[in-house]
Order: structure tokens, then sequence, then C-alpha cells
């Protein structure tokens, strides 16, 4: 299955569309906003550009996409405020995601947007230009040595395709039955087929921004990793293990095909930091200026609502973390599986995640690493 053609978070504005259901990704922006204040700042002590180049990749629709462009304008125009520059700089800002993304919804948000920004910073700030560049990140999607800086958050971990090789060759069919991503149980032939996937498009990501960074220009990355060696650690596939049960609980009653559930894999990988670096160093163009890794609730990071005991309040733990899933993986789903089981499935979904959240307080894995392109 090729990524580009069915993945998309869920549009609008409504209760199961991605805008309502984005809070686990706006904490994990927050989290890195550390390291890309840093790598921001880190730019401009050698350059100050009249024009500065900003991308922000796999940017999504609701409000965190304009989130992210707001915290790296507010960086960039206080650093030059403290240069004591004469004039603000013009900003390029490109928000890229893939074509069936709801860029409508993002674009309706602008005229606001733009008149925030002047009443806060006022009429010397920019001018600030917006534009949405559809396509995907693994390829080229901007000019040569247009971009200052480039942001990704919650993105990365979207593979370009399922990986190839997860059928048997001898006709015995899928290596992964039962399952939709990797799991304790999973073969080496699985592992090796996400790994090799995973390095195939790092590579190409890499090149492709490398092309597009201008020499001391940076990129912040931040996507769910782990820190174990062992890809079936439980801390970066359990999400999928307990969505692939209630698919399987759905196959028992006869709602969904078995031989379907054998033939869906996501499109998806958790890398450990060990990975990201061969794939950097491999490549080449990029020096690894910092690499860190932090924990985020399954449930929205927000820790005080943790509540051990499997009352209602922890059920209901299962169905928002259901929901925030949801608004990610429904599109690939409904298209395997089709649109009118998407209801039962999450519903079993959300009572499965709450009787885990009962017994454990889960927790996703993020990396965050920022990068500076070699001169
Ligand atoms: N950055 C936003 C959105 C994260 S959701 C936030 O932090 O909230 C992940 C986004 O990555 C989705 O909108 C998805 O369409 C996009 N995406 C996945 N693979 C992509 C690719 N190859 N090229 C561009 N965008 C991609």
């Amino acid at each position: 299955m090729e990524v580009m053609q069915v993945l998309h978070m869920n549009k609008g504005v409504g209760e199961t569309s991605y805008a309502t259901n984005s809070t686990v990704q706006s904490n994990i922006i927050s989290t890195a906003k550390p390291v890309t204040e840093e790598a921001i700042l880190d730019i401009f002590n050698n350059v100050l550009p009249e024009s500065v180049g900003i991308a922000d990749l796999g940017c999504s629709s609701g409000p965190n996409a304009l989130l992210v462009v707001s915290e790296i304008l507010d960086v960039i125009y206080a650093k030059w405020q403290q240069l004591g520059r004469p004039c603000s700089p013009e900003f390029r800002v490109y928000l890229n995601d893939l074509i069936g993304n709801d860029f409508n919804n993002v674009f309706g948000s602008l005229p606001a947007f733009y008149n925030k920004l002047k009443e806060e910073k006022g009429s010397e700030f920019g001018p600030c230009f917006i534009s949405g560049v559809p396509g995907s990140f693994y390829g080229r999607v901007f000019p040569s040595k247009s971009l200052h800086f480039v942001h990704s958050s919650s993105s990365l971990h979207w593979l370009s395709q399922v990986p190839p090789g997860l059928e048997s060759k001898d006709g015995r069919g899928s290596w992964n039955k039962g399952k939709i991503y990797i799991s304790k149980t999973s073969p080496d032939c699985v592992l090796e087929a996400y790994s090799s996937q995973f390095q195939k498009d790092w590579s190409v990501f890499l090149k492709s921004r490398a092309e597009e960074i201008v020499g001391g220009g940076r990129m912040v990355l931040s996507f769910m990793g782990r820190r174990s060696t062992d890809p079936r650690s439980k801390e970066s596939c359990y999400q999928w293990e307990l969505l692939a049960r209630a698919l399987m609980s759905m196959v028992s009653e006869g709602l969904i095909e078995e031989k379907k559930v054998d033939s869906f894999d996501a499109p998806y990988y958790a890398p450990s930091p060990e990975e990201v670096k061969f794939g950097i160093y491999k490549e080449g163009s990029f020096i690894l200026d910092r690499l860190e890794m932090f924990e985020i609730d399954w449930d929205g990071g927000d820790g005080d609502n943790y509540d051990a005991t499997p009352t209602s309040s922890t059920l209901s733990n299962g169905a928002r973390v259901a929901k925030t899933i949801r608004a990610v993986v429904e599109s690939m789903l409904a298209s395997h599986f089709g649109g009118d089981v998407m209801d039962g499935l999450f519903q079993r979904y959300g009572e499965m995640v709450g009787d885990h959240l009962a017994k454990t307080r889960a927790k996703y894995i993020n990396l965050v690493i920022s990068l500076v392109r070699k001169v």
C-alpha cells in the first residue's frame, strides 16, 4: 500500500477529526520547543537573510499547523529585535503534507492568523507569506537551497509504503498473521522488512532535505521512536497490538474477514536512536547536534489525570485514547476494512485501552533530533 494514496488525518473540525483530537501531538510540540528555539537561534547567529525560508513537514490540519508556525516566527522575530536590526525579514512559510490533507481547513484559518500577527507584532513585522505545498517529503518538495529551517512533528514515523516482504513468497500468506505492526511474536523477517524500509525512507528524506536547505540551515524533527534496541518492545508497538486484538475480536464474531487482518500492515515505524543515527552518518549531509527522548502518556500527556483504579474515568481515558488514534489511522483502516466497521472497532479498542490503562501507565516514546546542514 502506498501511503500517499490513503493516509490523511481525519478532516474537518468534528468529533472524530484530527483538529479536535490532537492534544497528544500538541504536547509533543511543546515538549520539543526548547530544542526548536535553540536550533533557530543558532542559525541566525551567523546569517541574517532578508528572506527567511521555513517549512513544516506533515503539517496536517487543525490548530497544530499554525501553532508551530507561530512559535517559529516568534523566536526569529525576537532574535532580529535583540540584534537591533532595523527591519524585519520577509518570511516564506511552507506547510507541507500529502495531497489528501485538509489544506482548506488550514487556509481557512489564515486570515485570523495574519490579523493576530499584525496585532501582536505591529506593522513592522514581515511580510509573511504562508503557502501549502502538497507532496510526499520522501522526495523533493521545495526548490534548491530555499530553506533555513525545517520542522516536522509526529510525521516521520509514517513510512512511504508498507514494507515489501511481509508476504511469504511460497504462497503461505502473511508472515504477520493476525497482527498489523511488529509485535512480540513477529518473526525476524518482519522486523527486517520494517527496519530496511525505514532506512530507505530515512535516507531519501535526508538526501531531499540536503538539497533544499542552505548550508548551516537546520532541521528539528520529532517522531515516535523507542529506547530499546528491540523493535518488539512494548513501548513502541503495544498500541498496534491492542488494535490488532480489537480487529481479531471482530473476526471472531464474523464482522471482519480474517484474511483482511492478515493482509493489513501499518506503514509505520518507531526507530531506535541507533537506527536514526546510523542513517544520518550514512547519508552524510547533516551533523546531528542533539538527540533527545521523552515520554508522552497515551492519554494526552496530561499525567495529572492518571487514575490507576478501573473506574469510569479510567474507561473514558480508554475512549479518549481510542479517539486520538482513530483521528490518525481511520483513513487507512476504513479503506482496507470498510467504513461501516469503524465505530465498532474503535468502541472495542477504547475498552481494551481502558483495561490496559487500568493496569499500567502507558507511554509513547518520542525522539526529537536537531540537525545542521553541513556547509
Ligand atoms: N505536525 C502535525 C501533524 C501530525 S499528523 C502535528 O504535530 O500535529 C502526521 C501528518 O504527517 C499527517 O497529516 C500525514 O498526512 C503527514 N504525512 C505522513 N507521511 C507523509 C509524507 N510522506 N509526506 C508528507 N506528509 C506526510
